[in-house]
């Protein structure tokens, strides 16, 4: 499909009351409808347990727009492109009446037969789901079906696995749409941009120019109300394993020959083939974990993880992990990229830092200040843009060296942050465009190299949990990662981008 002409389709969302929908899907999705990127031509079922009619769930659509939208009367329309049906997910009768109500909507809106099923669930259910769709007859349609479906995909690779024979019984892998929502970022798509675009970059990105590579992703957040679903999964399962290896992939794959999904993906999957495997005795070299204890931010007192609803009091789950990967191929051997992320620390940030190798003679290192090595910092969240970290001239008559840097920020030059990831990527998958979605190769890959670290780390409890105070910059161990390499992590707050 051309990307300019606008497609057609049903969408339905199964989990339609919960968080996900309510905040992002309709948020987004009105956003699509305001810009005039979705056609008259859509209509949406959402699909939740609880009873509702239309119109009170039209009203929940009009109250999550309401912030973001310019005019009622716009709102007013779009809400009336939606429709309820009310249905235990489990019951195999209620998929019938669900066939009839997309088959009369297909009609009435000439939706071409065009189906999107998006799973706003909790994964136990994505299996069943699909093998309904698929044995009732939603999947029989004329035009396009698609599956999105929300992360995690899987517990592990075993499970993960297990999900995606189900999955593919009723759609093929072009057909799935797993969400990475990092993905859908506007400077995380910029990755490829800034390397595969400027002259300047590409010719050093390898290990003969670049020293280490250190990807951080930090919230202020702690569990929430999530504690049941994260005292099982833990930081490793629920960051590393998808958003940080997906960027680590983007910022250490060969450029592809062409701009499609199948040559991105290709790229990116043989990134994760290059990892060198971490396990026993190994683990504990190259991964650190961390858990928060109660401690205070801006005033606040915070709780302790092990403090938290639906969390073990002896909880051995790790709410933070720093790591070092070694990808073994040409381009990098010797180049660590030092990932980390956590709950509960001091700022929240996601950032890549590219710190280049020292020059080989420093002319300026007698002065006042020794030469800071040149970085690019790529600001992922809430900040979007790039900086670059060089030397210049001090001003005055001395002929020392200071550091500058040279800023772009979307902010400044937009006014206005850009487009949520959740945006971008329902639009994407309404074009058919899966590159900013994950792969089956891709899930496989992470999860084989993260479940060798769970097995050590399940099987031994880490005795001196918790290990960081809430409101920190994380545990000391983290520092002594880098430290053993001769490196640091460069203090996020010298690194903020400056705003025009
Ligand atoms: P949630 O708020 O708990 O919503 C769950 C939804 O599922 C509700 O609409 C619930 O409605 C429905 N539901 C539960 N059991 C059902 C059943 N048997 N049959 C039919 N509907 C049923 O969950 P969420 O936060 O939106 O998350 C949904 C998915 O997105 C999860 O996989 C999560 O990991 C993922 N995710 C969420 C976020 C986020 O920001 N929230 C971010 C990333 C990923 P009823 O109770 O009315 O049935």
């Amino acid at each position: 499909m051309n990307t300019n002409e606008k497609p057609s389709a049903l969408i339905i969302i199964f989990g339609a009351t919960g968080d996900l929908a309510n905040r992002k899907l309709f948020p987004s999705l009105y956003r699509l409808f305001e810009k005039g990127n979705l056609s008259e031509k859509f209509a949406v079922i959402g699909v939740a347990r609880r009873p509702l009619s239309n119109e009170q769930f039209q009203q929940n659509i009009k109250n999550s727009v309401q912030s973001s939208a310019q005019e009622q009367a716009l709102v007013d329309e779009f809400a009336t492109h939606f429709y309820y049906h009310s249905h235990d997910v489990t019951d195999s009768a209620s998929y019938a009446s669900l066939k009839k109500m997309a088959e009369d909507l297909d009609s009435h809106y000439q939706l071409d037969g065009n189906r999107i099923f998006y799973l706003a669930m909790a994964p136990e259910f994505f299996g069943t789901i699909a093998i309904h769709l698929k044995e009732d007859g939603l999947t029989m349609v004329d035009g396009f079906k698609r599956l999105v479906i929300e992360k995690p995909f899987g517990h592990d690779l075993e499970s993960a696995k297990a999900l995606n024979k189900q999955i593919r019984k009723a759609f093929s892998e072009n057909e799935i749409y797993r969400i990475d929502h990092y993905l859908g970022k506007e400077m995380v798509q910029n990755i490829e941009v800034i390397r595969f675009a400027n002259a300047l970059f590409e010719p050093l990105w390898n290990n003969r120019y670049i020293s280490n590579i250190q990807v951080t992703s930090s919230e202020t957040l702690g569990v929430e109300e999530r504690g049941r679903y994260y005292e099982k999964s833990g930081a490793l399962r629920d960051m590393v394993q998808n958003h940080m290896f997906q960027m680590v992939a983007l910022l250490a794959m060969e450029p592809p020959i062409k701009l499609t999904t199948d040559e991105i993906r290709s790229e990116k999957g043989r990134v994760l083939k290059a990892l060198r495997p971490i396990e026993g005795n190994k683990v504990n070299e190259y991964f650190i974990r961390g858990q928060y204890g109660a401690g205070d931010l801006n005033g606040k007192t915070l709780l302790g993880y092990r403090e938290e609803q639906m969390v073990d009091p002896r909880s051995n789950t790790e709410t933070y992990v720093a790591g070092k990967l070694m990808i073994d191929n040409f381009r990098w051997a010797g180049v660590p990229f030092y990932i980390r992320t956590g709950k509960r620390l001091s700022t929240k940030s996601t950032k890549i830092v590219i710190q280049f190798k020292d020059i080989p003679m420093n002319l300026y290192y007698q002065t006042e200040q020794a030469l800071q090595p040149n970085l690019l910092v790529i600001h992922i969240q809430p900040e979007e843009g790039i900086t670059l970290h060089l030397n210049a001239k001090k001003a005055g008559q001395s002929l020392n060296a200071t550091p500058i840097k040279l800023n772009f920020a979307n902010k400044g030059i937009n006014g206005l942050n850009t487009p949520e990831a959740y945006e971008k990527l329902l639009d994407d998958c309404m074009h058919g465009d899966a590159t900013n979605f994950t792969h089956w190769d891709e899930v496989a890959l992470s999860w084989s190299f993260v479940d060798k670290i769970s097995a050590v780390w399940e099987n031994t409890k880490e005795e001196n949990f918790p290990n960081y105070p809430a409101g920190s910059k994380g545990p000391k161990a983290a520092d002594e990662l880098l430290e053993k390499d001769g490196f640091f992590w460069w203090p996020m707050a010298d690194l903020e981008v400056e705003t025009c």
